[in-house]
Formats: structure tokens, sequence, C-alpha cells
């Protein structure tokens, strides 16, 4: 799963500051029981120290380590004892004067060897979210998408199909995902659809990033000027790698050749990995012909799912409905 890096790098410092947070609650509640019971401290301390101590004595003085080691164990045994004692005498358990790692699997790193673990997965859940809230202002679902806007007859019932697939797409998504292409006239429910998506996928832990075409060319050009590489990467790297990617409002981007050939490398280099997708414009199929290279035309017909949106501008029929109620 690839999380755009401020995603991860937010991810990983809320798991930095759950560590810390959950270290200092460990040490406040041990501090506290060996200031009310200060005998477990004296045992706790010497038991961390006497095997290492007899044993550098032992090789020191060139006595027998075997026996200096029995003799620790002996004496560590009685301590333990003494120290369980203390223990059911108060009320406590061992796990009280435990330090417990926030994650048993990762042991609060966030990796288990290469992969990340599954609670850092979650962190980068729930920051992507929020991105994707505060773009989508989070109105938009599914029962939302009402079909009684769309003349009834053959258009509404193309539109159900549309919603049906929609709701599929994003309730079975996953990598290798076909990409779909949603075109048809302003306020005929394509963003309100792809926001839907938006959100069921990123809710399944996939990586998505919503974005109107205008925001990622502005992106791309900041990245061609940018005199860090770094920071050119990070730009643009969360188009291309995360799991689904939703262009909105392709079109209305001024046409030069430079966006051109960034929103050919966005949908060549997405599809060569197996990405998936969306993207939706009001523009209907000819003019994008005629509008975008032949190389870009290409991939779009040829690879993307297409979904024609009919119907009647919405937003305009809610207005009028409102003003007649
Ligand atoms: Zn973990």
């Amino acid at each position: 799963m690839a999380y755009s890096a401020s995603v991860l790098r937010r991810a990983k410092e809320r798991l930095e500051q759950d560590r810390q947070a959950a270290a200092s609650a460990d040490e406040r509640r041990i501090s506290a029981i060996y200031e009310k019971y200060p005998r477990l401290r004296e045992i706790d301390q010497q038991l961390q120290s006497t095997v290492a101590k007899i044993a550098f004595a032992a090789f020191s003085s060139g006595g027998d380590v075997h026996e200096a080691l029995e003799k620790a164990k002996e004496e560590n045994l009685s301590l333990q004892q003494e120290r369980s004692w203390i223990l059911q005498a108060n009320d406590l358990e061992e796990a009280d004067l435990e330090r417990q790692p926030i994650c048993p699997d990762c042991g609060g790193t966030g990796y288990v060897g290469e992969v990340m673990c599954g609670c850092l997965k979650e962190l980068c859940r729930q920051e992507q979210k929020k991105d994707l809230s505060a773009l989508l202002a989070g109105r938009e679902t599914f029962d939302g998408f009402r079909l009684d806007y769309y003349p009834e007859g053959e258009i509404r019932r193309d539109m159900e199909r549309i919603k049906t697939a929609c709701m599929d797409y994003a309730k079975n998504f996953a990598p290798g995902a076909p990409s779909m292409l949603f075109t048809g006239g302003p306020g005929l429910g394509k963003t309100h659809l792809s926001a839907c998506i938006a959100r069921q996928v990123a809710e399944s832990g996939y990586s998505v990033v919503y974005d109107t075409a205008m925001q990622m060319f502005s992106d791309f050009e900041a990245a061609k000027f940018g005199s860090f590489e770094e920071d050119r990467r990070a730009k643009t790297e969360k188009y291309l790698q995360c799991d689904l990617l939703i262009i909105d409002d392709l079109g209305t981007e001024l046409s030069t050749q430079f966006t051109q050939s960034a929103l050919y490398r966005v949908i060549n280099d997405r599809m060569v990995s197996q990405r998936a997708t969306i993207i939706s414009t009001n523009l209907s199929p000819d003019e994008l012909k005629e509008r975008y290279l032949p190389q870009i035309v290409s991939r779009l017909f040829g690879t993307f799912k297409l979904r024609c949106f009919r119907g009647q501008d919405i937003r305009m029929l809610r207005r009028m409905k409102g003003a007649q109620e």
C-alpha cells in the first residue's frame, strides 16, 4: 500500500507520540509503585544486576564461573520469591511493573522487518481519511445519490446501472481494479459518485488521492520548478503511487504541452503499474479526442471503462425545486 509521503509522515509522528505517551505512562505507574514499596525497587535493581555482577567477579578473579552463576541463581530465586510475596500481599500484578510495548507485533516501531505493521497502517488510513474528508466535505453517500432526479425511462435506467457499478466497484476494490472514465455535462453526479468511491475505498485501507485536474497539474508544475529533488518528488509521487487516483474535472485546465505530458505520464505510469484511476470530465468523448494527444486518447478509450452520465443538471433542478417549495 503506497501512502503519500505526508500521510506516512503524519502517521509515523502519531505512532511516535503514542509510543512516548505509553512509555511515560509506564514509567509513572512503575515509579508510583516503587515509591510506595521501596523494597520492590531494591529487589528489581538487584535482580537486574546480580547475574552480571557475579559473572564478572568470577571472571576477573579467575574463580569458578559455573559455581558463581549457581550462587547467583539461588540468590535470584529468593529475591523473586520475596518479590512475589510483596506483590501478592499488596494486590499487585506482575504486569503492573512491566513496560508494555504499544503494539505487540512491532513493539511500536511501525514495521515488522520490512513490512509495515497493522498499527501504522491503521494510522495511515486515519490520516488519509482526514485529507479526503477535508477535500470532499464528507456529505456524499451512495444512498444520497437520487435517481429520481434523472428523467424516467432509458436515462434513469442507465444511471441506475452506473450507480450500481460504482457501488460494486467501491465495495470490491482491490489492487489491479480497472480504471474508469466518467463523461457527461456538469451537475450529473460524476463528482458525487467518485467522492463516494473515494471514501469507501479509503475506508477499506487503500491509499486514495482525490484532486481536481487543475490541482494536479499545478503540483506537477511546482515540482518542475522546485529547488530540491526530494520536494519535487513529494509533490507528484502521490499521484503516481496511490492505489486509487481520482482526477476531477479534467479539461478545465489550460491545455499546454506541459499539461499534456504530465497527464500522459500519470495515465501511462499508472497503467503500467496496474494502479486504478478514475477520471471525470465534462467533455464528450469527441471533445476529448480533439483536445488531447493521440497517445493519451488511445489509453483513455483503450483501457478505461467508459461511463456516460446523462440527464439534466441536478444542481439546477434542485435549485428550481427549492424555489417552488
Ligand atoms: Zn505494530
